[in-house]
């Protein structure tokens, strides 16, 4: 089974998780990749959200489109990853759209692109990641989503939006079924994770700021350890 982890079990984890964060973060800021582990036999996508013509959502207060945010968790994240001995894949690896110069349908051209990548690569995880936003302001927080339906999914972010909830201060969100087409889109197991909300002020503020955005990503991280814990030792 893909997740056998008993309550007291992840419990305890976030509580790891949490001490990990304050301290990966930090360490991070002072000396990166001092080590790279050997590869853990796993397989994880990385989808950052948007891109080229399509920027996403803008920030309330800087129009900061959310495409660039998403770009530069997704990149701390895979850092991360890397070092702990993940294969990751990234579906987008810088600002431009998954699409030719000629094409006459960028969009969807796009969302093939991610498609065709998430199933040549396999994973044991899928994760997009996206910023929200709402018309009412006051709303704050990280939120996981996934695909309607899905089991699997809803077990995984379940697992992630505790972890996101236990580290990232104005967190205290519920996962939700969201229907994406990069989550319907394959078979591998799926969430998007929509990092904040970019019509909060505070929220915005935070998700500009590097460093705010490397802790979003090592709790993203540690949230991944957290599932894939149990493959891991399979594959160990
Ligand atoms: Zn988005």
């Amino acid at each position: 089974m893909f997740l056998t982890i008993r309550a007291k079990k992840v419990a305890l984890c976030l509580l790891v998780c949490v001490i990990a964060v304050t301290l990966g973060v930090t360490v991070s800021m002072v000396a990166r990749a001092a080590y790279i582990e050997p590869s853990n036999g796993l397989t994880v996508v990385l989808d950052a959200g948007h891109g080229g013509i399509d920027g996403g959502v803008v920030g309330v207060n800087t129009s900061t489109p959310e495409a660039e945010i998403n770009l530069a968790i997704t990149k701390s994240l895979k850092h991360f990853l890397s070092e702990k001995g993940y294969n990751v894949v990234l579906t987008r690896k810088n600002s431009d759209g998954l699409y030719g110069l000629f094409s006459k349908s960028k969009k969807l051209d796009d969302m093939k692109k991610r498609k065709e990548i998430i199933e040549e690569a396999k994973p044991d995880l899928m994760v997009s990641i996206h910023q929200n936003f709402f018309p009412r302001a006051n709303q704050r927080g990280a939120q996981v989503f996934y695909a309607p339906g899905s089991e699997i999914g809803e077990e995984i972010a379940n697992s992630m939006q505790k972890v996101l909830n236990a580290n990232l201060e104005a967190s205290k969100r519920s996962p939700q079924e969201g229907d994406y087409y990069i989550l319907r889109c394959s078979e591998y197991p799926s969430i998007l994770i929509e990092c904040g909300f970019l019509s909060n002020a505070e929220d915005e503020k935070l998700l500009l700021q590097a460093t705010y955005q490397e802790k979003v990503a090592y709790t993203i991280f540690c949230g991944i350890e957290l599932l894939l814990a149990d493959k891991n030792n399979e594959v160990n």
